[in-house]
């Protein structure tokens, strides 16, 4: 049997999230959009059912999914409706959803809803992807609250650089999200997880917390202990000596320098492990230190064993509790969310 895994620590997922709680206060959203940023939504969410106040995903049928498995906490769908008889399903599914444009707000307005329901009203506070501009928003609040369509609105926007070292963008945000809210009532969203950790300021009614939850920190600056959630193994499967100055893999992108031991692992791109992956970028064998040396093929890649005295058998981290996730994206030019969302194929071991 191929000996890649992937294993999702149920228990590290639970105690991030009782971590990202306590620093955001309130109520915080665990955001399993996109299959649980690849850990599995359905798990993540059964995982967290207890504890969690609710749930986030990015559209409607990632949200059915969820309650056809039995999950009956809020959700939020991140990005609204896509045409209105959408809202049908929302009502019926007893979803929360985002209204982000007047087209959303107009059709909403225009449905039978038959109890009053919960909508998030987002502004576009400087990211400029979606949202109510912050002049606009008093209006679009206004249009809702007048209805009797609604039961409670959460006023939401979202950051373009809260990860980010400079902290302006972010200030700048912050305020223009207050003066476009100024004196509409009811609770507010905007943090996800580098608001949550680096803006105090942010943390309001509710947080959103997405790839911290999974225990990545995306601002370098956390000093709490989150716990990485996906844990990406496989083994060694064959070996060989090379001589001084032989190519190794496709392209021969790699000439050893020395009389070189290469291991050969059962992890490729297909699997979702990043192909532009360097030379050099590292990789633990049996508990230690090494690095990749040559291309990543499609379902295998290489290693330098010379250093230890590893081989056949013994097992591969690509990525999880000695090597971050972060340093792979690091290295391959990417960021931990798309190396995360990437993995498949991998056999799914599912740890309480
Ligand atoms: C994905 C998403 C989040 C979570 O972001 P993280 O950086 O993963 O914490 C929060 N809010 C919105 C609107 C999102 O789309």
């Amino acid at each position: 049997m191929r000996p890649l895994f992937c294993e999702i620590r149920l228990n590290y997922l639970r105690e991030n999230y009782q971590i990202l709680k306590k620093i955001h206060g309130k109520k915080l959203l665990a955001v399993i959009k996109a299959n649980a940023y690849g850990h599995g939504a359905v798990q993540c969410a059964q995982a967290l059912h207890d504890i969690a106040d609710g749930f986030a995903v990015a559209f409607l049928e990632e949200a059915i999914e969820l309650r056809e498995h039995g999950i009956t906490r809020p959700i939020v769908l991140l990005e609204g409706t896509f045409d209105a008889k959408e809202y049908d399903l929302v009502e019926q599914y007893d979803l929360w959803t985002v209204i982000h444009q007047q087209s959303q707000l107009e059709l909403f307005l225009a449905h039978d809803w038959r109890k009053p329901t919960t909508v998030w009203l987002k502004m576009d506070s400087g990211m400029h992807r979606t949202g109510f501009f912050p002049h606009q928003f008093a209006a679009a609040y206004t249009a809702l609250s007048q209805s009797d369509k609604i039961a409670n609105i959460v006023k939401m926007t979202h950051f373009s650089c809260a990860d980010e070292a400079e902290r302006s963008m972010t200030d700048m945000q912050i305020e223009s999200f207050d003066l476009g809210c100024h004196g509409l009532t009811g609770e507010e969203s905007i943090a996800n997880s580098a608001a949550m950790i680096r803006f105090p300021e942010a943390r309001r009614d509710w947080g959103r917390a997405g790839l911290a939850l999974y225990g990545v920190d995306p601002t370098g600056e956390f000093s709490g202990s989150l716990k990485p959630v996906m844990r990406l193994s496989s083994r060694i499967f064959a070996e060989r000596i090379l001589q001084p100055h032989e190519p190794i893999g496709y392209g021969a992108n790699f000439y050893t320098k020395r009389s070189t031991r290469v291991g050969l692992v059962a992890c490729g791109y297909a699997d979702g492990y990043p192909r532009n992956a360097p030379n050099e970028t590292p990789i633990l064998v049996k508990g230690l230190r090494t690095k990749i040396i040559g291309r990543i093929s499609m379902d295998m890649l290489t290693v330098d064993l010379n250093d230890s005295h590893e081989g056949v058998g013994d097992e591969v981290e690509l990525f999880g509790d000695l090597i971050n996730v972060q340093e792979i994206a690091d290295a391959a030019g990417m960021i931990p969310y798309e190396i995360l969302c990437n993995i498949k194929r991998a056999k799914r071991v599912y740890l309480k």
